[in-house]
């Protein structure tokens, strides 16, 4: 039996984290917890979650701490992810996030947090033409990867269109925020023996394989042993 696994993916806006989670969450059979897409399922459904995050979302901005890691907790702690593990994309984004994560997940620990490495000119290029299932959250490009049935999702069928925060403006600050809050989790995880850095260039295949090559290391010989 596949024995799970419990991993995290750090990289910036378009370095293919959502694709590669979501890769990896076959792999292992563990759920894929996107936060970014579980907001945007709450503004869909207009619960009250989604009425307060939704100006965040549309400008860019990182939703408060404390909404995301209660969503994150409550996944967490559910049987699933308790016993099998989980990929988490998106999930943390400061290091406030990241210390709630350790405490979620004490005593068992992550097995490994992966930083997908892209230089900006390339994620500039990849977001403008990405376009995302509106129901399942599955990436497509209008260049490289378009669905099948132009607007219809390979997946489920769903609308293919352009992310709402997939705006110039939007882009620029979502990228200045993972400069100044996000980048320095790459360290967080280094110091404590958990990050793996993994190019994030050539094919969706090539990049998964070398995500498995470390994890699979990682799974076999925790950090510490
Ligand atoms: P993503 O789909 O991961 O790019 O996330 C889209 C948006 O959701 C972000 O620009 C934030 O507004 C919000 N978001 C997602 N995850 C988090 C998080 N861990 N902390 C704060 N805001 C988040």
């Amino acid at each position: 039996m596949n024995p799970g696994a419990r991993l995290l993916i750090l990289g910036k806006q378009g370095a293919g984290k959502g694709t590669q989670a979501l890769r990896l969450s076959r792999h292992y059979v563990v759920p894929h917890i996107s936060t970014g897409d579980t907001l945007r399922q709450a503004i869909r459904s207009g619960s009250e979650l989604g009425r307060e995050a939704h100006r965040y979302l549309d400008s860019g901005e990182l939703v408060p701490d404390e909404i995301v890691i209660g969503m994150v907790r409550e996944r967490l702690t559910r049987s699933d992810t308790s016993h099998r593990g989980f990929v988490l994309d998106g999930f943390p984004r400061t290091v406030t996030q990241a210390e709630a994560l350790a405490r979620i997940l004490s005593p068992n620990g992550l097995h490994l947090a992966i930083d997908l490495e892209i230089d900006t000119a390339s994620v500039l290029n990849r977001l403008a033409s990405r376009r995302v299932c509106g129901d399942c959250g599955a990436n497509y490009s209008v260049i490289d990867n378009p669905p099948r049935v132009p607007g219809l999702c390979d997946v489920c069928g769903g609308e293919v269109v352009q992310r709402d925060d997939d705006t110039e403006a939007a882009i620029r600050r979502r990228l200045e925020l993972y400069e100044a809050e996000t980048a320095p989790l790459i360290e967080w995880y280094e110091d404590r023996g958990l990050l793996a850095r993994i190019a994030a260039i050539g094919s969706p295949d090539e990049v998964t394989e070398r995500i498995v090559t470390v994890v699979d290391r990682a799974i076999l010989h925790p950090p510490g042993t």
